[in-house]
């Protein structure tokens, strides 16, 4: 049996369920027109640190969910940045970054994608994907779907993204992470730790040690990201910059990351890419808050397609650069694409590090003026 749907958005991870929630709550689709189609069950696995950024807290709330989430979750008011020992520390106790354990973080959006009507179908893979009249045909091990449009939500792993970009265009950041049960002290102390050291040894990225606390144990989640925008440069040993720094964390688990670039296609006709499909942040690897806000401007771009009945999608990639999505990911990218490529000689990365003290200086000279401004107000 073939079922006919408007959207298929394929994964349920923040990009397809951000897209599924804003087609159906803000731009009126019939939530039995937009199927999702998800080949785990959630609260699946999912290898991610769970902070989500001041960004990611804006598109959450453009979704009408309340903050803070209803989850376990740790505020962290203070980070830590360092490269050879020397610190930059901001400190800013109301655009906190939280780190939420992900599998519980991804299945509360996907209740809520389901109180708002959204068909999510899970543990039902997309096993194959063809052009077909009106659209695209699309087979699983349930049934056969005939969609108007494609959302690729896949993530990182997924294959849809080679509709659209040629192989050779992937820009792949390494990953690796490693969860240690801990006695609480950074879930207590509220801190995390991004140490730039490794730039000298290839890396083009960090080591990060950030509290995780899943509403039952606390534990270290401690990783490095290597970006790889210089992808000639030579390789950083990922496994043992990892040990050194962290000799007593537990096996670490690899994951990529496909990275945003400015010049690479986001859609071809009647297909189009949002989250990790499209691309994660470069500089810090930051994924959930582009994604969420992936979902937004691709439901703005198949609600606009759906009003011309022309489902090229022609006008996705310019509005996503256009957009508050596009200026945060440009940024981002300009910075890791010379910051990278910059860093393991001593001269620029001695001014990146002062301009980073600069720009953390003046970022908490602000947060201590509006707290006397708040404390003035309230005497
Ligand atoms: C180690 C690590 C740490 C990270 N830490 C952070 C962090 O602290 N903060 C942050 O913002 N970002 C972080 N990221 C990035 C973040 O995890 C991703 O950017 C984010 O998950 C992207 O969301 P998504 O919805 O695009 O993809 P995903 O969350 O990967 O979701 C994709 C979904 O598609 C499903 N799927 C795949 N193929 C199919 C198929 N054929 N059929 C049906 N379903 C399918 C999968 O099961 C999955 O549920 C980290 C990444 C890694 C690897």
């Amino acid at each position: 049996m073939t079922l006919e749907v408007d959207v298929l958005i394929v994964g349920s991870g923040p990009a397809g369920l951000s897209t599924a929630m804003h087609l159906v709550g803000d731009h009126g689709f019939a939530a039995e027109r937009v199927v999702v189609l998800e080949k785990a069950r959630h609260p699946r696995p999912k290898l991610c640190g769970g902070g989500i950024s001041g960004f990611a807290r804006r598109a959450l709330g453009r979704l009408n969910l309340p903050w803070p989430l209803p989850l376990p979750q740790t505020p962290v008011p203070t980070t830590h940045f360092t490269y050879q020992g020397d610190t930059v520390t901001l400190t800013n106790p109301n655009r906190v970054f939280t780190v939420f354990a992900r599998p519980a973080f991804d299945a509360y959006l996907a209740e809520q994608a389901r109180r708002r009507g959204v068909r999510l179908h899970e543990e039902e893979p997309l096993l194959r994907l063809s052009p077909a009249a009106g659209g695209w045909q699309a087979q699983t091990p349930r049934g056969r779907y005939q969609a108007k449009v494609v959302v690729a939500a896949d993530g990182s792993r997924g294959t849809l993204r080679n509709w659209v970009i040629s192989r050779r265009h992937h820009a792949t950041a390494r990953v690796l992470e490693s969860i240690t049960p801990s006695d609480g002290r950074l879930v207590r102390e509220r801190v995390a730790f991004f140490d730039f050291t490794p730039v000298r040894q290839h890396l083009q990225g960090y080591l990060w040690t950030f509290p995780l606390y899943d509403g039952r144990s606390t534990a270290c989640n401690q990783g490095v990201y290597d970006a790889r925008v210089a992808r000639r440069a030579a390789k950083a040993p990922l496994p043992s910059l990892l040990h050194a720094a962290f000799p007593h964390s537990q096996k670490p688990q690899g994951h990529p990351i496909h990275l945003f670039s400015p010049f690479q296609r986001l859609a071809r006709p009647g297909l189009l890419l949002v989250g990790d499909a499209a691309g994660a942040d470069p500089l810090f690897g930051e994924g959930i808050g582009p994604a969420l806000a992936y979902g937004e401007v691709a439901a703005q771009t198949i609600a606009a397609a759906f009003r011309r009945r022309d489902f090229r999608l022609r006008d996705y990639r310019r509005r996503v650069l256009l957009s508050s999505l596009g200026r945060y990911l440009l940024l981002r990218w300009a910075v890791a694409w010379l910051g990278y490529r910059l860093a393991p000689h001593r001269l620029p990365m001695a001014m990146i590090w002062g301009f980073a003290h600069f720009l953390a200086f003046v970022a908490n000279a602000i947060t201590a003026r509006r707290k006397s401004h708040a404390h003035s107000a309230d005497q």
